[in-house]
């Protein structure tokens, strides 16, 4: 007959509490963790390396070519991780070079500029990026200067004529000091020579996001403000908004029509405003709180679980729990580095239970 010794039952106990709610701990991790997208999902209906359509042509071995019309060029980076397109819109004296390179370019590769040369003639190029982040910037500074958007948190830190991008803003590793050559604002309208552009500053994705309209070709260049067919839309970025998000896209469908042409950033170039309808009523549920959401751990930042909202092909991709300008706080990343820090020590207590030689003996 076993005889129980006086001291077991408190300390086994304990030890076993300690065991069981650390397993619970990881298996509720676990249930947020829900890989939903692979990377190979991502591409959807483009396929990396491959131009996107016959229209699409490869100028070398980086780059490819789509004439949108006489005056617009697509200039396509197939082999890019997230299949980035930037845009030259050209007029009768100038030009205007819609983003810079996704920056995954391999050495000896031509920069944004050369490329953008061989359609510009001597023109004069006007460089607009759609936003900061760091696949839209490569090549900036090979352009005599950038032309930004008129906001007061920009204007307030540019010094002697420079902006510098901030890792933070970039989601990139570098600070990237750009000569500073104007300033746009919202609404108003770029002369390019017998060809206008409208500029608009659309936060959503970011706080700087530009969207270019030619009202009279009906095209709008949309950056990542809106894109199809890779991946999903982003809006868990360091300026990411949904609130804004959702204001602008109305905004958007507002200022556009039915037949106008929408121009992406990422994806096969080109879609429809019944993209940008959907875009719209998705980000309306979300600010509703009436949209139903999964997590998803393996998208773009794996290990972080993005919360996503899905709706046929559409993925909208957010911040877990709270909104993306409360998330990326330095207050959230104190809370975070004490949750992380007190997990730590929980598995190290973990592991000494479990493992602790001296302690089974005593048992
Ligand atoms: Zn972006």
């Amino acid at each position: 007959m076993l005889s129980i010794p006086q001291r077991f039952p408190n300390s086994v106990m304990m030890r076993r509490g300690t065991i069981v709610a650390g397993v619970m701990v990881c298996l509720g991790l676990a249930g947020c963790y829900e890989r939903m997208v692979e990377p190979a999902d991502v591409f959807g209906d483009v396929h990396q390396g491959e131009t996107y359509s016959p229209a699409s042509r490869m100028i070398d071995d980086w780059y490819a070519v789509e004439a949108i019309d006489a005056q617009t060029v697509a200039i396509n980076e197939p082999k890019s991780s997230q299949y980035n397109t930037s845009y030259l819109i050209v007029g009768e004296t100038r030009a205007l070079m819609f983003d810079a390179g996704s920056g995954e370019r391999p050495a000896g590769a031509q920069s944004m500029r050369k490329v953008a040369e061989r359609y510009t003639g001597n023109k004069p190029i006007t460089l607009i990026l759609s936003h900061f982040h760091y696949d839209h910037i490569y090549d900036a500074t090979t352009f005599d200067g950038v032309t930004l958007i008129d906001r007061p948190d920009i204007r307030a830190e540019i010094k002697d004529g420079i902006y510098t991008i901030s890792p933070l803003e970039s989601h990139g590793m570098d600070w990237r000091p750009l000569k500073v050559s104007g300033l746009i604002a919202d609404g108003d309208v770029l002369d390019l020579g017998g060809r206008t552009l409208q500029v608009f500053n659309l936060p959503g994705h970011t706080t700087e996001s530009v969207v270019l309209f030619d009202r009279d070709r009906n095209q709008v260049f949309t950056g990542d403000f809106v894109y199809r067919h890779l991946g999903g839309i982003i809006a868990f970025a360091s300026g990411s908004d949904l609130t804004a998000y959702k204001k602008n896209s109305t905004r958007l469908l507002q200022l556009t029509r039915a037949d106008t042409q929408f121009f992406g950033a990422h994806g096969i170039p080109r879609f429809d405003h019944d993209w940008l309808v959907l875009l719209d009523r998705e980000l309306d549920k979300i600010a509703k709180g009436t949209a139903t959401y999964r997590y998803a751990a393996h998208y773009l930042a794996p290990g972080i679980p993005w919360r996503v909202y899905q709706n046929g092909d559409l993925y909208i991709y957010t911040t877990p729990l709270i909104n993306p300008p409360i998330f990326w706080s330095k207050w959230t990343g104190l809370l975070g580095a004490i949750i992380s820090l007190l997990s730590l020590y929980l598995l190290y207590r973990i592991v000494c239970l479990v493992f602790s030689p001296g302690r089974r003996t005593r048992e």
